[in-house]
């Protein structure tokens, strides 16, 4: 049972001292509150666990500062989504809010290689006024002997030139929680010029004491990869993971599913599952197309197949997008062949910008319509 309680409440602890109270009264029902931080609002919950079953809804709904008591069912208990019209999705990390509103467009490079590859990316996203990217650091590999990424010896100069840029939120993937220290320790050393946001890639998405460490520190919101052979169910769970361990800031990215199905493109592209995440949880949904597809070829309408697949996960309702990006896919050490070129660039944020006009006219034209009646899946 989860008890949520009004948003922004000054005496928040009244609250949940009352409900302690009360849930004091029923054996076997243990107390956990929580908080959450959107883009906007502070706002926290109870959680009943154990024997609720036979505890009343009503005992709680009266209790001054409780907005709405939910009995779930539902496995995803943080992530899930169980107030659909209050329930605030997203966060804020260094200035950037990331949230259902608008879309995030984190352009850079799968792997760092040399810092002029690094500030020329950069400089490309600051004249047109984006303050997101991604750069990979560490890099896991399907063979031993490719490029392992740099490791944390470009941290210091990938954070100036970022800080040089006024870059604000970079998503680099940790594949080892010491990376995590070694991150933290390369921003505050170069005086927090920028911050980070955790990768945690899709080879990862049921290492759960990664999982369990991303979610029992503060410092860094997750991106976190679907796994690529589990089903959703699972990689919905293994976000409830870091959210049960108390970091509840978590994007959930889509990038395709790995079967032979998919090819001639690298995965099968699954952003169909843009609307299913949303629903289901309240977690802001990125979709990687750069991944998913996995070739830089373009379609007989001259555009790339990755801006098609940009199109399908924003008419689908994505906040965010993760897209590799090189000066010279030709000279890059780690998946050139679906880097889209610097040129690409404003192309590409005009295309997210008319596909995402196209779906906010959709959802108006919705608007005000009874809520369709939803089949037996979730
Ligand atoms: C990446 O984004 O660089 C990456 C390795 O992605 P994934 O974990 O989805 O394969
Ligand atoms: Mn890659």
């Amino acid at each position: 049972m989860i008890i949520i309680l009004e948003p922004d409440l000054p005496d928040q602890n009244v609250t949940v001292d009352a409900v302690r109270a009360v849930a004091a009264r029923y054996p076997g029902v243990t107390v956990k509150p929580y908080e959450f931080r959107g883009t906007t609002h502070r706002f926290a919950e109870v959680h009943l666990l154990g024997s609720t079953a036979a505890v009343p809804t009503a005992a709680f709904e009266s209790l001054p500062g409780v907005r709405q008591v939910v009995r779930v069912s539902a496995k995803y208990r943080l992530v899930g989504r169980h107030d659909p019209a209050h329930e605030t999705v997203g966060f804020e990390h260094n200035g950037v809010h990331i949230d259902e509103s608008t879309v995030h467009i984190f352009a850079g490079l799968c792997a760092v290689d040399t810092p002029a590859h690094v500030d020329a990316m950069m400089a490309a996203l600051a004249r047109e006024s984006i303050v997101t990217t991604r750069m990979g650091a560490y890099k896991p590999r399907s063979s031993p002997y490719d490029f392992q990424g740099l490791g944390k010896e470009c941290l210091p100069w990938v954070f100036e030139t970022a800080g040089k840029h006024g870059i604000r939120l970079i998503a680099m993937e940790a594949t080892d929680a010491s990376h995590l220290d070694e991150i933290a320790e390369a921003l505050e050393r170069a005086g927090h010029p920028t911050a980070v946001i955790i990768q945690v890639g899709t080879r990862n998405a049921q290492n759960y004491e990664l999982l369990k460490h991303v979610g029992r520190q503060q410092a860094f919101p997750v991106l976190f990869k679907r796994g690529m052979g589990i089903t959703l169910e699972e990689s919905l769970n293994a976000c409830e993971y870091i959210a049960s361990e108390g970091n509840p800031r978590i994007i959930f990215c889509l990038r395709g599913v790995k079967t032979l199905l998919g090819e001639p493109h690298r995965n099968l592209v699954d952003f169909a599952h843009v609307p299913v995440v949303r629903r289901q949880t309240r977690l802001p949904v990125c979709i990687d197309p750069s991944h998913s597809v996995g070739i830089s070829l373009r379609a007989p309408d001259g555009l790339p197949d990755i801006f098609h697949a940009v199109g399908q996960g924003i008419i689908a309702g994505a906040s965010a997008v993760l897209v590799d990006f090189h000066p010279h896919p030709e000279r890059a050490l780690c998946d050139g062949g679906q880097a889209l070129t610097l040129d690409m660039l404003v192309p590409l944020v005009e295309h997210v910008r008319r596909v995402r006009a196209a779906y906010e006219e959709s959802v108006a034209a919705f608007a005000g319509r009874a809520p369709a009646k939803t089949g037996s899946a979730q």
